[in-house]
């Protein structure tokens, strides 16, 4: 699986602007047991660089993307980050072997409960999941010093710029139908934020809350 993350890495480096994984990414893709995040029939794909059916019409992200976006956020150990959408629990656990603390929002509560509980048995202490709509963040742990969204979005979301700090890094999918990008979204100083386009991506829609 690394082997082809790394071919992915070296085949974007024009848009991506990187060349390679960077050696904590790595590592947290060498720790993470994938097969252990999906349902027990995907086990023996897990490893592929492939996305996967995780049940309610959702899938986890290829490990490119996960790495990638990992890598975008710059994430170090004393950061804490705001997840949304954790799906398999896949990218929490990803960033909870880099950062300090990861907060992570489900709108599925099967999803949700499944992906906290795996978590808990594969020992991540550093996660915690809660039920309910990524649109408006998550206030009360906020600011964040990275965000990442794993299902696309209308458009930038300004509850989640909000909820950065200056010089925060949020990477999210933006746009309808089949035009989609990976957004690198930087939070200024001033409160406003700059955005680049970083690749064309295919998310499922974030689902929009009550
Ligand atoms: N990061 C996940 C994959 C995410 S797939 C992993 O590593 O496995 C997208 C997820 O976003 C799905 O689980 C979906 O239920 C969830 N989702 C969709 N809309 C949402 C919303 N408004 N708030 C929170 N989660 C949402």
């Amino acid at each position: 699986m690394v082997s082809e993350v790394d071919a992915l890495y070296a085949e974007t480096r024009a848009e991506t602007g990187l060349s390679s994984m960077s050696p904590a990414v790595r590592a947290a893709l060498g720790k993470v047991e994938r097969h252990r995040l999906v349902p027990a029939a995907q086990a023996a794909l897990a490893y592929r660089n492939h996305p996967l059916p995780i049940g309610s019409g959702q899938t986890i992200s290829q490990p490119y993307i996960v790495a990638l976006s990992t890598d975008l956020l710059q994430p170090q150990p004393q950061h804490v980050v705001l997840d949304v959408g954790t799906g398999s629990g896949y990218q929490a656990a990803v960033l909870a072997e880099i950062v300090k603390q990861v907060y992570s929002i489900e709108i599925v509560e099967t999803l949700g409960k499944t992906a906290a509980a795996r978590l808990t048995e594969l020992g991540y202490r550093n996660i915690e999941v809660k039920i309910g709509d990524g649109y408006r963040g998550w206030p009360e742990k906020a600011p964040f010093d990275g965000i990442v969204v794993t299902a696309a979005a209308p458009r930038v979301l300004p509850a989640l710029v909000e909820q950065l700090k200056p010089g925060g890094r949020m990477v999210i999918p933006v746009g309808g139908g089949d035009i989609q990008y990976l957004k690198l979204v930087i939070k200024r100083a001033d409160g406003g934020y700059d955005e680049r386009n970083v690749l064309p991506v295919r998310f499922v829609p974030l689902v929009p809350g009550k």
